[in-house]
Order: structure tokens, then C-alpha cells, then sequence
């Protein structure tokens, strides 16, 4: 018997852990002060009031005979998957039903997605990044190269002629830097993937939190993209999905690879190892994407999206450097002073009981860098912004 030593290889993610740890030591030492977090990635406001109502009505169907409802379509309802189709078709990308799958959220496909490729390919991720790529790929044993982001490149690296790989992901809008690829650039990578036979993995996330017109929302408004990507989405962040638990995955019928259709492979994957997402989930999820869910998930990300709009404000009347928080929840500072992330860390917890994300937490590029979020309630914010302005700046 030999276990699969790729979990060997897992570097211990001490992030989240070593930040909690400090917090219990400060709050050891400083009885009765406050901590204000401006470090979660976690969602704070209350579910869409069309998405409570919907799952309700579910609720209330499950309990009577003639509408209960056991295992449903593993692929996802189709209501959903309608539904979806008609989210694209309003940004102008048409797609079938048979090419969304409805799943638990993002990170579960993310990382099951790997199974329909071979171990022997080479795996290019962005560094920084979501942490889920790299250890994904570790615990199969596939080869990884990063790409550098940078200060210089905005933290959106881009192919050129030399580089190879086979698999890409690409996070837009980043966590965690925020940073968003344009058009023209996510055309380069769209070229680069056609040329070589890559495949795109397309992590669209936080694409609600796009606030300018011309920034794409979706990979699938590149010329090209169906035939070299997936992407994949999720109501985390989009409708405060994430203690609710629904995503979706997008493998386009184009995508051919070896002679064979990605999304049959993916459609024989999920039926064999998966068994769909409730079916009050899925009618709060299709709720989320009503004309009246739209709006009140609107204003929930446009409450967010003033937070963000504060911090960055604050930052730059501060001159500190910063990427993000125009379009994504996500600001991404340089440490002032020329400070590494965990002594910034330390100096915002010690001097104003204030939490954050270590850059380094998010790859080798990360380091010297940190990360605010914007998903605080907005008093929160204001006062870690007036704590941190007389403490530390
Ligand atoms: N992708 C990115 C870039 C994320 O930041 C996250 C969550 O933080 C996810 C995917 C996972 O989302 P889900 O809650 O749908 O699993």
C-alpha cells in the first residue's frame, strides 16, 4: 500500500492559522481592546431577500408529497442552468445548457477539474494568487512554473513566444491583488493557449465586483475562448453564498483536446463522483439571478464596493502604493517603509489592533505586500482606517 506522497510534498499553510494565533496572543495581552478585522474574505451581510424567500418555497416543497423532490440532475437543474445561460446571454456570450454545470462552489471544481487532465502536464499559476491552484496541483504531483506578478506588470503576467505550458490559470478579478485583465490581454493569453493546445482555467470568482464597462466579465468574450477555456464561477461573493455552498462551471462544447470533448469528460467525471447541490440551494442560487435577486445583490456588492472605495481613498491620501479595490473587493498595499508583510502585520495588530493578510501568505511575489478586504461592515472600516492613520502612516 503506498499513500499518494503528493501530500507530502504540501507545504504547511501556517497563514490563517499563524494569523489567528497572534490574534488570541494580542488579545491575551490587551484585555477588553477591540480587533477590527480587515483581513476576512468572508462575506458579512444577509443572504438576497428573493434568495431567503425562494429557499423557503423550497423548504416548504420538500415537505409535501407532491412536489418532494430526491436526487436531482447532477449537472444541475435545469432552471439553473437556464438561468445562467441567461446571465451570459445578457453580457453577450451565448451558451448551451449541456456546457454549465452547477456544482458546490468554485473551489471544490477547481480542484476536481484536475481529474480529467493527465499528471504529465506542466501547470503555469500566477504568483500571487489563491492559494487552491498550487496545492491542487502538488497533491496530484504535476510540475507547476509561476508567473511572476509584479509591482512593474501590475500583477498580470503575460505569455510571450518562450513560454510553455500546458494548463493556465488565470484569476480575474485577482485575489489578492484585485488586479483585472483587460481584453487585449486576456486575447494574448487566448492566442497562446490556441497555438500550443493549453487549456485556460478561468477563475471568475469576484467578475461581479467588475465595476468598469470595458473590463471583460467573462473569458468568454474573447474571440477564441471556447475553444482553449473553462470557467469557473461561484454565489460566493456574488450573492453571499458562502455558508450556503453553489457555483458553476462552464466547458464549452468547442473545447477539444487529445480528439476528445472536454466537456464529456467532465460530464462523466461529475456523474460518476458527484451527486448535484440540494435543490433549495439551487432555487436560492436561481432566485440570485432574478431580476429582483440581481438588484439586491447589486447593492450588497455596491455597499462592499464604497468600503473599498474608503480604504483606497484613505491609501491615497496616504501616498501608500496600492493595486485593486476599483474593481474587486481586494486592496493589495505595498508595506510602508519597505517593511516585509508580517512586520506590517505585526505593527497594525500591535499599534491599532487592526488585522490583515500577509502578502506572503499568497506566493514569493506576495512578500512586502499586504491585503485588505473590503467585506467588513462599513463602522468597522472607518475606524480601522482612523486607527491606522494616527498609529501607523
Ligand atoms: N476562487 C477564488 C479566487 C476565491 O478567492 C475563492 C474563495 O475565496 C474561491 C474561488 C472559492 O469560492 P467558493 O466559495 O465558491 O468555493
Amino acid at each position: 500500500m503506498n499513500i499518494n506522497r503528493g501530500y507530502l510534498n504540501l507545504k504547511d499553510r501556517y497563514l490563517f492559522s499563524t494569523i489567528s494565533q497572534k490574534v488570541r496572543e494580542y488579545r491575551a495581552q490587551h484585555q477588553g481592546r477591540e480587533i477590527i478585522s480587515l483581513g476576512i474574505g468572508d462575506v458579512t451581510l444577509p443572504l438576497a431577500p428573493a434568495v431567503v424567500t425562494a429557499m423557503q418555497q423550497a423548504v416548504a416543497e420538500m415537505g409535501r408529497a407532491e412536489t418532494f423532490r430526491g436526487y436531482g440532475e447532477e449537472q444541475g437543474y435545469a432552471f439553473l442552468r437556464q438561468a445562467i445561460c441567461r446571465y451570459y446571454a445578457a453580457k453577450g456570450v451565448d451558451l448551451a445548457e449541456s456546457e454549465v454545470f452547477v456544482g458546490d462552489g468554485a473551489k471544490s471544481d477547481l480542484g476536481n477539474i484536475l481529474d480529467i487532465f493527465s499528471v504529465e502536464n506542466t501547470v503555469l499559476i500566477q504568483d500571487p494568487v489563491y492559494p487552491v491552484y498550487v496545492d491542487t496541483n502538488i497533491m496530484a504531483g504535476r510540475r507547476i512554473e509561476f508567473l511572476n506578478g509584479t509591482a512593474e506588470n501590475g500583477f498580470l503576467p503575460l505569455p510571450s513566444a518562450e513560454l510553455s505550458g500546458d494548463i493556465i490559470y488565470l484569476c480575474s478579478p485577482n485575489n489578492p491583488t484585485g488586479a483585472v485583465y483587460k481584453k487585449e490581454q486576456l486575447q494574448a493569453w487566448v492566442d497562446w493557449a490556441l497555438e500550443r493546445g493549453a487549456v485556460i482555467l478561468f477563475d471568475s470568482a469576484y467578475e461581479a465586483f467588475i465595476q468598469d464597462p470595458e473590463l471583460p466579465t467573462t473569458i468568454y468574450e474573447i474571440p477564441g475562448a471556447k475553444e482553449c477555456a473553462i470557467e469557473f464561477c461561484s454565489f460566493s461573493k456574488t450573492a453571499g453564498f458562502t455558508g450556503v455552498r453553489c457555483g458553476y462551471t462552464v466547458v464549452p462544447q468547442a473545447l477539444v483536446r487529445d480528439g476528445v470533448s472536454l466537456n464529456a469528460l467532465w460530464l462523466r467525471r461529475q456523474t460518476t463522483k458527484f451527486n448535484g447541490v440540494s435543490y433549495i440551494v439551487q432555487r436560492g442560487a436561481e432566485a440570485a439571478f432574478s431580476e429582483e435577486g440581481l438588484r439586491q445583490n447589486r447593492a450588497a456588492i455596491g455597499y462592499y464596493m464604497e468600503n473599498a472605495r474608503i480604504i483606497a481613498e484613505a491609501l491615497n491620501r496616504l501616498g501608500i502604493w496600492f493595486t485593486g479595490g476599483r474593481n474587486a473587493p481586494y486592496i493589495w498595499l505595498q508595506c510602508p517603509g519597505g517593511m516585509d508583510s508580517w512586520e506590517f502585520f505585526n505593527l497594525l495588530l500591535d499599534s491599532c489592533g487592526v488585522v490583515g493578510t500577509p502578502g506572503a501568505g499568497f506566493g514569493r511575489n506576495g512578500e512586502g505586500f499586504f491585503r485588505l478586504t473590503a467585506f467588513g461592515r462599513r463602522e468597522d472600516v472607518l475606524r480601522a482606517l482612523e486607527r491606522m492613520q494616527t498609529a501607523v502612516f
